[in-house]
């Protein structure tokens, strides 16, 4: 059993904030800027170019993906860091297409996050094959499985509704007509318990930045299954996801295995804030965080359709079909939201109105679900999003 109260010491929270964001940008774990300073100080300061053996930075994106492979439900040697995660979809897609090369039909949801599906979109015209990508509504994934289809690829959470896919159901229905998956983990990792191995997923990515806390432009990861792992092309053939990177040989050659989805040089530092942020991983207990999370959303949901009527709940209602983000629809969702964080809210809003609530059992506890719930009603009540310093929209919403 996780204790929640002393997880959320490990975390440095703004005085007077209730932070439902995570979901988007981690909060800052209070032993990040030690290790960056030893990054900094120690390695980078004083061992320079030889801290890449003598620190072991060249091994970070696999050691660290071990680490990660642990709460997705993956084995060792299966998790490797780098990129950003549209690069990393474009890798595994690319990757799956070439595994099943006599179809030509990318499926994915209406509600996938757009980068997915613009890298998608951009891989079919780049391949000028006739592949294509087909989207329907997520409801219609399981009947619109075909002999015509590579590759399905779908988010798990859904990063508008909170709705969930289910992982194995549809990984099973998708091999069964001869098809690879990719699931992407944005979502996921660090909000619920995965199970890759268990549901045979083929391909999986996912982000560091948002439920795992590793800071503003954290990598990404990509998982393999062991049994495509030497099969599997990575699209991007960089230096170092060469076999023999420094014998800088003209030709490339795949190195075995997962190291091969390396690109190029790692971003040390991001590792280095990752590597702190996953030290509080080891604490904590994946189906005791689920149920908690379970618990904290269902608080919310419970107080929000009690206090403000002219909120309609966007997510699904059975917290089984939810991940750990619960999203309301308001028409003036976004002045709303502004409203919220002025107020020490602080959640997101997504195009068109929905306004959205990420829970996260690490640093929020019942209390703050509760003032949260008094803060927003009072805005709703009151009005006060009306607000003319609550209009503007910055670039990032
Ligand atoms: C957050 C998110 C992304 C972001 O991709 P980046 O390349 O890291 O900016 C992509 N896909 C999904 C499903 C996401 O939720």
């Amino acid at each position: 059993m996780t204790d929640f109260a002393a997880t959320r010491a490990l975390f440095q929270l703004p005085e007077g904030v209730i932070y439902l964001d995570g979901n988007s940008l981690g909060p800052l774990p209070r032993a990040v800027p030690e290790r960056l300073r030893r990054t900094l100080q120690e390695e980078w300061g004083e061992m320079l170019v030889t801290a890449w053996n003598r620190a072991g930075w060249i091994d970070l994106p696999r050691r660290l993906g071990d680490r990660i492979a642990r709460l997705i439900g993956a084995g060792p040697g299966t998790v490797v860091l780098g990129d950003t995660l549209s690069i990393k979809v474009y890798q595994a897609l690319a990757a799956a297409l070439e595994l099943n090369p006599e179809r030509r039909v990318i499926l994915s949801d209406t509600g996938n996050f757009p980068s997915d599906l613009y890298m998608a979109q951009g891989l079919a015209a780049m391949r000028g094959d006739g592949c294509r990508l087909e989207t329907v509504p997520p409801e219609a994934v399981a009947e619109a499985l075909s002999d015509e289809v590579a590759v399905l690829l779908l988010t798990e959470v859904d990063y508008r509704t909170g709705r969930r896919h289910d992982m194995a159901a549809l990984t099973s229905a998708a091999h069964r007509q001869g098809i690879l998956t990719v699931w992407d983990l944005a979502h996921s990792a660090g909000a619920l318990p995965v199970d890759l191995a268990g549901a045979g997923v083929d391909f999986a990515v996912g982000c560091t930045y948002k439920y795992l806390n590793a800071g503003p432009g954290a990598p990404a990861f990509i998982y393999v299954a062991p049994h495509l792992a030497e099969r599997a092309s990575p699209a991007l053939c960089g230096w170092l996801g060469h076999d023999a990177p420094f014998a800088f040989e003209p030709g490339y050659r795949p190195a075995p295995g997962i190291e091969r989805m390396r690109v190029g040089t790692p971003p040390i530092l991001q590792l280095a804030a990752l590597e702190a942020a996953l030290d509080i991983w080891e604490e904590v207990d994946m189906a005791a965080l689920r149920a908690q999370s379970i618990s904290l959303s269902e608080r919310f949901i419970a107080g929000i359709e009690a206090s403000c009527p002219m909120l309609e709940l966007a997510s699904p209602r059975e917290p089984e079909s939810r991940g750990s983000q619960v999203s309301f629809r308001f028409e003036h969702g976004h002045a709303a939201m502004q409203a919220c964080i002025a107020a020490g809210v602080i959640g997101d809003f997504r195009a068109p109105d929905i306004m959205r609530f990420g829970f996260t059992p690490l640093y929020i506890g019942e209390a703050d679900v509760d003032r949260a719930v008094s803060l927003i009603a009072a805005i709703m009540a009151d009005e006060s999003w009306k607000e003319p310093r609550f209009q503007a929209r910055g670039r990032v919403t």
